[in-house]
């Protein structure tokens, strides 16, 4: 019997979640609580849609074409794809049989032992490293950083290829001393292919509201250029590619 999962939605033509053009499945459910999240109804996984692995592979196969041609593959986000660990490997197991390249978007924030099985069938984790201060980091989502950097450095004892995602937030996540700790510590790893660094945004706030939930952002403007430029010359500064 197919392995079913609970996703949120599906976008066919994704360009931003790992190399190429992507089929990208956002799944539902996530123990954080991001103060910038723009896919709050992602949260809840009593919510969301069933479907079967099978279901996933015959829709993704008629897009192999232009996901092969352009270098690209199936990325799962969400939500946190790590809260449903069992239909993760399953999806990628047979991504890799057909040939497809899988990219995991993941907080990190999950037990190591529920995660290696996974790993074993993807090619790409982007993680997503909030702050690299436990303080800031427990403020920012709910929950504390650990996890997320002990699976960092698991990944590169693994040596499994890993693209960094930093959002950076005005008056929250662009201190200084803040983003060089974080560069300093990846700069000890000999996984990372790239940082990527995400200015805030706020077009999911309208989903906050609709949702009922308060939206503590609401006056926090988007990065400008300069800060921008400042947060990437320090991840420079330690070599890494951003
Ligand atoms: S980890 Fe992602 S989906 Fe979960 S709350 Fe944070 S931004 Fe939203």
């Amino acid at each position: 019997m197919s392995i079913t999962g609970k996703i949120h939605s599906i976008e066919t033509c994704g360009t931003v979640d790992g190399p190429g053009i992507r089929y990208v499945i956002f799944s539902q459910g996530c123990p954080l609580r991001c103060k910038y999240c723009h896919n709050p109804d992602t949260w809840n996984i009593s919510h969301g849609q069933e479907i079967t692995v099978d279901e996933l592979i015959e829709d993704i196969k008629k897009y192999k074409s232009y996901i092969n041609f352009s270098k690209g593959g199936v990325t799962l986000t969400g939500g946190e794809p790590l809260m449903q660990p069992k239909f993760a490997k399953e999806l990628f197991r047979r991504c890799k049989e057909e040939g497809i390249h899988t990219a995991l978007d993941t907080s990190g924030y999950i037990p190591l032992e529920n995660v290696k099985e996974v790993l074993k069938y993807t090619d790409l984790v982007l993680l997503d490293i909030k702050s690299f201060d436990p303080d800031l980091y427990k403020d920012l989502t709910g929950v504390s950083n650990e996890p997320t950097l002990k699976m960092a450095q698991y990944l590169s004892d693994i040596n499994k290829p890993m693209w960094v995602r930093y959002v950076l937030v005005p008056n929250l996540t662009d201190n200084p001393a803040h983003i060089e700790a974080l560069a300093n510590f990846l700069s000890t790893l000999t996984n990372i292919e790239k940082v990527e660094i995400l200015p805030f945004h706020k077009m999911g706030e309208y989903k906050w509201e609709e949702l009922g939930y308060s939206y503590s952002l609401k006056n926090t403007p988007t990065p400008s250029a300069e800060t921008i430029e400042m947060a990437k010359n320090i991840f420079k500064k330690y070599k890494l590619k951003v």
